[in-house]
């Protein structure tokens, strides 16, 4: 697939957001989504994993078999996929082209060898990473969530420190962020992604 540079202004480029488990990135994105709902879509990954108690499939993610995904993946119909923590994730040609049809801002949620075939591929995008404190707050958020069992939580920890050497000195991202504080790190992504002027309204 090509998407052709320069169609898409640089207001509406799609954006791609990584970081570890746990660092608050699908919490930025509900944040964003909920302040600004006609100006966002979110790119529904695929994934082997099993869902998580209040997941919903199509919703968060479409929940498939590893083999019907490989052989999609032999079809073409990914534009990225990795293995993470010991699952297939991956974006389709058709997540992205959802969102970009309803003339929403694309959100890709994907990790970071995600983000570099992205980068690799005719689909122009912004990068942003998004770095914890410190590696025990990331550790305590991921307990606190709740949604991982200990060796998942283990795996999880392992990979983060490879993630954010990864997010911080590859190149592949044009921004990183900061997420110490919640709300300073949304006001943050909100002026990288030209809303800090924005006026919505009160709810
Ligand atoms: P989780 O299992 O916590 O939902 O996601 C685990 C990791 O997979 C996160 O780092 C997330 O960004 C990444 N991820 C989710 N969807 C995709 C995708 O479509 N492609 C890639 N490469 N990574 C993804």
């Amino acid at each position: 697939v090509a998407w052709s540079k320069g169609v898409i202004g640089n207001a509406e480029k799609p954006f791609v957001i990584s970081g570890p488990s746990g660092v608050g990135k699908g919490t930025l994105i509900s944040m964003l989504m909920t302040e600004f709902p006609s100006m966002f879509g979110f790119s529904v990954s695929h994934t082997t994993r099993a869902p998580r108690c209040m997941e919903k499939d199509g919703i968060h993610y479409h929940f498939t078999q590893k083999s019907v995904m490989e052989n999609e993946i032999k079809d073409g119909k990914f534009l990225e996929f990795a293995s993470v923590h010991g699952n297939l994730y991956g974006t389709s040609v058709e997540a992205v082209e959802q969102v970009s049809d309803s003339g929403k801002r694309c959100i890709l949620e994907i990790d970071v060898q995600g983000a570099r075939s992205v980068r690799a591929s005719s689909l122009e995008a912004m990068f942003i990473f998004i770095c914890p404190p410190t590696m025990e707050e990331l550790e305590k958020r991921l307990r606190d969530r709740g949604t991982e069992t200990e060796e998942q939580v283990q795996k999880r920890l392992r990979n983060a420190q490879n993630e954010i050497e990864q997010g911080t000195s590859s190149g592949i991202f044009d921004h990183i962020l900061h997420n110490d504080n919640l709300q300073e790190c949304y006001a943050n992504l909100k002026k990288l992604l030209g809303l800090d002027n924005c006026v919505t309204s009160p709810k």
